[in-house]
């Protein structure tokens, strides 16, 4: 399985190929992830995105092209893998053709996640994120069975800085305008599979291995 998870912030990407990837065993590959653990690491490129992220604004693409030209050529890609978050520009996309060339492998799918801006504000402006292991809740809709712990590690969960309402809205106007292209840009290569992801996490699941004839 080689696939995009494509879609608003606050779609689901990242819930879902958090299940996928231990279901099916492929590499789970979040830009965002990789990016926040740079930025918590003081590393150069961590001090180059942190003012672009906590605006809500897009990293610039040579980094992050850089940054996915070494993390698609490790071993644990070579199972297949599932892009959360990147591509986010048509160039980004371009970039990444060229790179797949080059691994000798080709894109199976890209799944779009569809939800409303109302439903990405409701659900991020409640989301909380492990420190520890990186696990998602919703104070509503999934919350821990213990006030502010993660389930699964005991870690401490926080709200992310950009799950603001404020800094919301910037990543869904920026998602509008920068992102939305590749909707077209995918379909038009006959790779795109929209999902309505305004369901459970459980049912969407359901909807994408139907996809993949794994129901
Ligand atoms: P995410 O966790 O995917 O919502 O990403 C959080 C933030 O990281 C975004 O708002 C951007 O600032 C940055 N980011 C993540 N992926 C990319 C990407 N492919 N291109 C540019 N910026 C990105």
């Amino acid at each position: 399985m080689r696939c995009i998870l494509l879609g608003p912030p606050g779609a689901g990407k990242g819930t879902q190929a958090a299940i996928i990837r231990d279901k099916y065993t492929v590499a789970h590959i979040s830009t965002g992830d990789i990016l926040r653990a740079n930025v918590k690491n003081n590393t150069a490129l961590g001090m180059k995105a942190k003012s672009y992220m906590d605006a809500g604004e897009l990293v610039p693409d040579s980094l992050i092209i850089e940054m996915m030209k070494e993390r698609l050529s490790r071993d644990d890609c070579k199972r297949g893998f599932l892009l959360d978050g990147f591509p986010r520009t048509v160039s980004q996309a371009e970039a990444l053709e060229i790179l797949l060339k080059d691994l000798e492998v080709e894109l199976d799918a890209v799944i779009l996640l569809e939800v409303s801006d109302e439903v990405v504000v409701k659900r991020l402006s409640g989301r909380r994120m492990c420190k520890q292991c990186g696990a998602i809740y919703h104070i509503e809709f999934q919350p821990p069975s213990k006030n502010g712990i993660c389930d699964k590690c005991g870690g401490e969960l926080y709200q992310r800085d950009d799950d603001k309402e404020e800094v919301i809205r910037q990543r869904l106007a920026v998602y509008h305008e920068q992102t939305s292209p590749l909707v077209e840009y995918y379909s038009s290569k006959g790779l795109l599979r929209p999902v309505n992801a305004e369901q459970s996490s459980d049912s969407v699941l359901r909807l994408i291995e139907q996809l993949f004839g794994k129901d």
